[in-house]
């Protein structure tokens, strides 16, 4: 592996240099060899005979020069003052194959001085949640942190249960959060220029040829916010979380607690069992992104040439960048041409979806099979079940829909439509429930489930015969939802 680990060059006021403590008896959970192929790992013997030891934390392999770092964040809306890694090491920082950088940050792997009331342990339950939901985001195509592979153990970790210790090894382009800034504005503001001159060279060099390198930084991270939550509400994707310690200043997916995948459409939907008020409701997540980015944009201010103005002409493109990304998202999941008819038409739909509790997935895909059903078996099927679910008024609604529908999409560009949605509507997301199966199968020292799962996400676009009716099954529309807290 070629490494660069700057991070480890920066102030020592920035993160404290520590070895993992290590797992008791850690045995292989899953490993990716796709990641291990892209970070140059699989090139090297000694890292794939002892990748087990290495994501156990019982053996540091040399060029790692593993460090927790500090942050802090606003969480809930609160300020929380200094958070930082409290049960995660970044342990190497790597040039991968596609020349672009990748942190190995191992997370559960024992205590930190920023571990605060915490055990620097993750269980088995949520490090499965984590590897499978990084896989899905980046085989779905949204910026999101992955993994190399994670390991359960023989330590037992107190949650509401006792629970089996597990620890993951996770690839994300950065680990820093809007919350490293907020850290260094509180505990050490004569860092800010040095760290700001980091993130422009390490991960946005191209603004260095702006005439003021900090605003063209900044301007990035707001359109890259907002791009990364319209692929998220595309795709169904509530984070559950959405802290600024949770958001990453590449705009790229991090942090998976309890997050979940929209199944029956409701806008309101509250993943996160803790989340009493509803802050992150997956339709409040846009409005949340530009929140966090409002709070974090003023300690800039510090540096010059950022002023209070320039601040928010940088914030200011926040709204439009977002909806430019999602209505035209909206238009390629249904075939058509992005433009107005067509968005209201969209609107409809999704309204169809919520007024009838329809799974949201499915119910895209099965649009195939309203177009070309001879071509499209499995999604004209969907469109069978999901229209067998529709009350006569319903059934009215949709006949007028799909006729309006049908009649937008020009018959010399079919094919083209095809193919759009085909790329944009999936077959599978990782539901909770599929997510659940193969935890419980994984505790019961089964990982063949979790490998399934793994394959199935690899191709999330394409039909699969080792899928199971399970695997796209909504929930009874009926049934309370499967609490998923952020007990982790
Ligand atoms: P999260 O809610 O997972 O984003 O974590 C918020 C903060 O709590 C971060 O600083 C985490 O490192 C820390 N944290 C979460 N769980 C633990 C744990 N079991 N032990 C130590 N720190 C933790
Ligand atoms: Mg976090
Ligand atoms: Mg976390």
């Amino acid at each position: 592996m070629r490494y660069q680990n700057s991070y480890a060059q920066l102030d020592p006021r920035l993160y404290h240099k520590q070895p993992p403590s290590a797992l008791n008896n850690p045995r292989a959970g899953h490993f990716n060899s796709q990641v291990a192929e892209q970070l140059g790992w699989s090139t090297d013997q000694e890292l794939m005979e002892r990748w087990v030891e290495i994501v156990g934390g019982e053996y540091v392999p040399e060029g790692f020069e593993p460090l927790a770092m500090a942050y802090a964040g606003h969480q809930f809306g609160q300020w929380a003052g200094q958070l930082g890694d409290g049960r995660g090491l970044l342990m190497a920082q790597v040039i991968d194959y596609n020349e672009q950088r990748q942190d190995l940050h191992l997370k559960g792997i024992g205590l930190t001085p920023y571990s605060r009331m915490g055990d620097g342990r993750a269980v088995l339950r949520s490090t499965i949640r984590e590897y499978l939901c990084g896989h899905a985001l980046t085989q779905l195509g949204i910026p999101s942190s992955n993994a190399l592979g994670f390991v359960v153990s023989d330590t037992r970790v107190r949650r509401e249960r006792m629970e089996a210790g597990a620890a993951l090894m996770r690839v994300a382009d950065s680990h820093i959060r809007l919350g490293h800034v907020e850290w260094i504005a509180s505990f050490a503001p004569d860092l800010l220029g040095e760290f700001t001159d980091y993130m422009i060279d390490t991960y946005y060099p191209e603004c260095r040829e702006s005439e003021i390198p900090v605003l063209a930084f900044l301007q990035a991270v707001v359109a890259r916010t907002a791009r990364m939550i319209a692929d998220w509400q595309l795709i169904g994707f509530a984070h559950g979380v959405l802290n600024t310690d949770n958001l990453s200043i590449t705009g790229s997916t991090l942090d998976f607690g309890p997050f979940g995948f929209m199944e029956r459409f409701n806008p309101a939907w509250i993943n996160n069992h803790s989340d009493h008020t509803g802050r992150y409701a997956y339709q409040n997540q846009p409005a949340i992104g530009h929140w966090n980015l409002n709070v974090w944009l003023p300690h800039f201010m510090r540096l010059d040439g950022v002023t209070r103005e320039t601040l928010s002409d940088c914030l200011a493109p926040y709204e439009a960048t977002f909806m430019q990304h999602y209505q035209q998202g909206l238009c390629q999941k249904l075939g058509l041409p992005h433009r107005s008819e067509s968005l209201s038409v969209a609107f409809e739909w999704l309204t169809l979806l919520e007024d009838n509790l329809l799974d949201y997935t499915n119910s895209f895909r099965a649009l195939l099979g309203l177009l070309a059903p001879e071509d499209y078996p499995y999604e004209h099927q969907l469109l069978t079940t999901m229209t067998a679910e529709l009350s006569p008024e319903a059934q009215q609604v949709w006949q007028d829909w799909s006729a309006r529908y049908i009649s937008l999409i020009e018959s010399s560009k079919l094919a083209e439509a095809q193919a759009t949605m085909q790329a944009h509507n999936p077959v599978y997301v990782l539901r909770n429930s599929m997510a659940q199966r193969a935890i419980t199968a994984a505790e019961q020292g089964q990982f063949e489930e979790v490998d399934r799962v793994f394959t199935l996400l690899a191709h999330p676009y394409q039909v699969q015969d080792i899928a199971t009716e399970l695997d796209t099954l909504p929930p009874d529309p009926h049934a309370p939802q499967m609490p998923i807290s952020c007990s982790s």
